[in-house]
């Protein structure tokens, strides 16, 4: 950096004829592209390889005798990951890396708003300026295949479509700041028991549809200056060297001019790195400190190995030349770039956006009358109706509050993986609900019942407060149940929470169920008091067998930095809430197409290196599969050699696109401006939405698309648009969707191209994948 304002000072004093012999690499009133070819055209073979391989764990070094930086890279995606030692994974103890942890990304697709996405991105970027971090790991969009996803929290969702539009404004907030997105893992990483071993298997149609649509809007829409490999495998080449995936599909045919970086330990070869589109080698093995080596990095397949095939004639500097062309566009991007503005940490701004992205994803997921027996304060039975919904919590009927779980105390930014933050605070979920019962004089009460994960620490960073816990599960549940008794209302707060197994990084979840005996927990509380909130933490679906006997539940993801406060505004009602779930909850594991067709996680090779795991559900991920008719569902389980269940092709528990409101919406008619759209042209849709209840609040209008008829067989329907529309009591506003023949195309895998069928579609408007309100056909002329 130093070198640069000596030069760049030095330049801006010289006289026109001494200006006129500034490099131009350093002018920068020169395009970007002929300064790229300047600054190759200067650099040694030696210079040319340190920049395409790390030399740190999350750095790798520019050229300091031409003046460019060093690139440091960091994770990504919910916040700025603490700073580890040069060569370990452990944290150095630095006293400038606590950050704000903005929700998890799951939380992010549930607000439906691509501006709380930007909001997300430009307030990322100004904490990684402050850190002067110039790429972050992140974000991620790999598509929630199964709900045992380990990393699904960290992604999107289930939809190719929703995912598409908040990476973008995602992407763009961050770049806005002169900080780069690596957008990752590109792509097929649903798999994270067996991630370096999986071999996927999947349709064309499969790629094109539902794995690329994320990843090729992040790169052509948001401008993504860099992309990280995956760790698996497809058609037994690794993502981080695969020709298909890199060289055809995204270098070539979506004209991405940025850097491929690979993910920690993903490159595997030397040859297959240099011609299959790697950029830029990161985290492969290193011994480091731990083993003396002077440098373990010269060892990297990009590094001396690459060097000697060049010297040895075997590779002209052509390949090399072109990724570091990436790489220096990626210099000019991010750390040569001298306009970038200031970073900051921590600011009041920030933790107002974890705070606002917070409560805009929260989905309240049921809402209903208190079914049974006891009513407020231990009185006579309630009846049973909506004017007896337990949320928002009045506090004037709900005077003693019982929380109960160890969710309720738990920090989760520490935990799940790479993405794991330390955070300068984290408001607790029993927190935030204190501050609000204070607030209106309303007695708290907290009762543990049940240990799940007591370890509270990663890789150095560890959480204050102790978790340890000496009673048995039967004096747990005891001490909760008579608690119980007492209270007005009980909030339990379960779920899963990022330690092995439960939402985090390495694995997979092992059962659909809710760990730590909750279940039998949450049954034993409902029975002496119906007047309970369930508030679900975490990333993926869990199994709810007593979801009929609980009135209210609520899914708050991993929130954050400000957890406590939003999941206590939309409880106490000054949030109404608007998240809508950007997956299929299902009831039931075999609801789930990968699994009715046990298609997870697939077959060990017999030398037990590579596992291929065939996606056999092809393009009927999440509510595609949920919509097939139960016919189609049992055929297709049929055709596999399973034997279909009747839980397996019954409804699933929370539809895609599901989230209540503490208003009403009233949808009108569904209406569009031609009833015929050219092949080339577009075509509208428009609806009036009205808040019919007493609060304002938002309502997500979402737009499906159906082909009635096609030569491939098509998904019932498919989210082709979607708007959030804030409205007052009253207020009534309209939603327009303007489409194109993108919408009503499928990929044909015999000419590798999109192609839209001529013939009827229908629209669909609802306020979820299940819940359609309006629709109308309409239909698509011949070319
Ligand atoms: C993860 C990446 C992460 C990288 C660096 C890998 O294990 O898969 O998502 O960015 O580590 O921490």
């Amino acid at each position: 950096m130093k070198h640069i304002v000596i030069l760049v000072a030095g330049w801006l004093c010289l006289s026109p004829l001494q200006a006129q012999i500034t490099p131009v690499y350093l002018d920068e009133t020169k395009p970007v592209e002929q300064r790229i070819d300047d600054a190759l055209s200067r650099m040694t073979l030696d210079e040319k390889i340190a920049v395409i391989h790390a030399q740190s764990k999350f750095s790798s070094p520019g050229v300091k005798r031409l003046g460019f930086p060093d690139l440091w890279t960091d994770d990504g995606p919910h916040g700025v990951r603490p700073d580890v030692l040069w060569d370990e994974w452990v944290q150095a103890g630095q006293t400038n890396d606590s950050c704000v942890a903005f929700p998890a990304l799951t939380c992010l697709a549930a607000t439906w708003n691509p501006e709380m996405a930007r909001l997300y991105g430009t307030s990322l970027g100004e904490e990684a300026l402050y850190r002067k971090k110039s790429v972050i790991l992140g974000p991620g969009v790999n598509i929630n295949r199964t709900p045992f996803g380990g990393r699904n929290f960290e992604y999107m969702g289930e939809d190719p479509y929703l995912a598409s539009r908040m990476v973008v404004p995602y992407v763009q907030g961050l770049q806005s700041k002169g900080v780069a997105a690596c957008v990752k893992h590109y792509c097929l990483n649903n798999d994270e028991e067996y991630r370096h071993q999986v071999n996927v298997i999947v349709s064309d149609r499969a790629l094109h549809e539902i794995y690329l649509p994320a990843f090729r809007a992040a790169v052509q829409e948001g401008g993504a200056w860099a992309i990280m490999g995956a760790y698996n495998l497809y058609k037994n080449q690794h993502n981080c060297h695969n020709n298909i995936l890199l060289n055809k599909i995204l270098k070539r045919d979506w004209g991405f001019d940025g850097v491929v970086i690979s993910d920690w330990g993903g490159c595997h070869n030397t040859e297959e790195a240099i011609v299959n589109g790697l950029d830029l080698e990161f985290g492969t093995w290193t011994d480091g400190l731990t083993m003396g080596r002077t440098n373990a990095y010269d060892s990297y397949y990009l590094a001396e190995a690459y060097k000697k095939l060049i010297k040895e004639g075997k590779y002209t500097t052509k390949e090399l030349d072109e990724k570091v062309r990436r790489v220096l566009r990626l210099f000019y991007r991010t750390t040569m770039n001298r306009n970038k503005p200031y970073g900051f940490l921590c600011s009041d701004a920030h933790y107002e956006a974890a705070r606002k992205i917070a409560q805009e994803g929260i989905v309240l997921l049921k809402n209903e009358g208190v079914k049974v027996g006891k009513g407020v304060n231990g009185g006579k039975g309630d009846k049973e109706g909506k004017d007896n919904r337990l949320l928002p919590l009045d506090p004037s009927k709900s005077q003693r509050i019982l929380v109960v779980g160890e969710n309720a105390i738990k920090m989760m930014t520490v935990g799940g993986g790479s993405s794991s933050l330390k955070v300068q605070h984290e408001v607790l979920p029993l927190d935030g609900i204190n501050v609000q019962c204070s607030m209106f004089n309303v007695q708290c009460d907290y009762a543990r019942g049940y240990v799940g994960d007591t370890i509270q620490s990663f890789d150095g960073v560890t959480v204050g407060r102790s978790l340890r816990e000496t009673r048995s599960q039967a004096e747990l549940t005891a001490e909760a149940v008579e608690k119980a008794k007492q209270a007005d209302v009980v909030i339990f707060f379960g779920g899963l929470n990022k330690s092995d197994y439960q939402d985090c990084e390495g694995h997979d979840r092992k059962l659909y169920e809710l760990p730590y005996g909750q279940n039998e927990l949450i049954e034993a509380l409902v029975a002496v008091n119906p007047r309970l909130v369930y508030v679900n933490i975490s990333g993926n679906a869990v199994a709810m067998p007593w979801a009929d006997k609980v009135s209210a539940i609520v899914q708050a993801w991993f929130l954050g930095s400000e957890t406590g406060t939003a999941i206590a505004s939309v409880l106490f009602g000054d949030i109404n809430p608007s998240g809508k779930l950007p997956f299929t909850w299902f009831a039931s594991l075999d609801q789930c197409g990968a699994h009715a067709l046990n298609a997870y996680p697939g077959t060990w090779r017999p030398d037990h290196k590579v596992i291929d795991e065939e996606y056999k559900e092809d393009i009927f991920v999440g509510y595609r599969w949920a919509d097939l008719p139960a016919k189609a569902k049992k055929a297709k389980i049929l055709a596999n050699g399973s034997v279909p269940s009747a839980s397996s092709v019954s409804s699933v528990l929370f539809p895609f696109g599901h989230g209540l409101s503490y208003t009403t919406f009233k949808y009108g008619k569904l209406n569009t401006d031609k009833p015929q759209m050219t092949p080339d042209g577009k075509i509208s849709f428009t609806i009036e939405v009205t808040n019919t209840g007493n609060k304002a609040g938002a309502e997500t209008v979402q737009l499906y698309i159906s082909d009635q008829k096609a030569s491939v067989q098509r998904p019932v329907k498919e989210l082709k648009a979607f708007q959030k529309l804030f409205l007052q009591p009253g207020e009534t506003q309209q939603a327009t969707f303007t489409i194109d023949q993108s919408a009503l195309s499928f990929y044909d895998e015999e000419k590798s191209e999109w192609h839209a069928e001529p013939g009827e579609f229908e629209a669909l408007v609802g306020t979820s994948s299940a819940k359609i309100l309006s629709r109308l056909t309409f239909t698509l002329e011949q070319e």
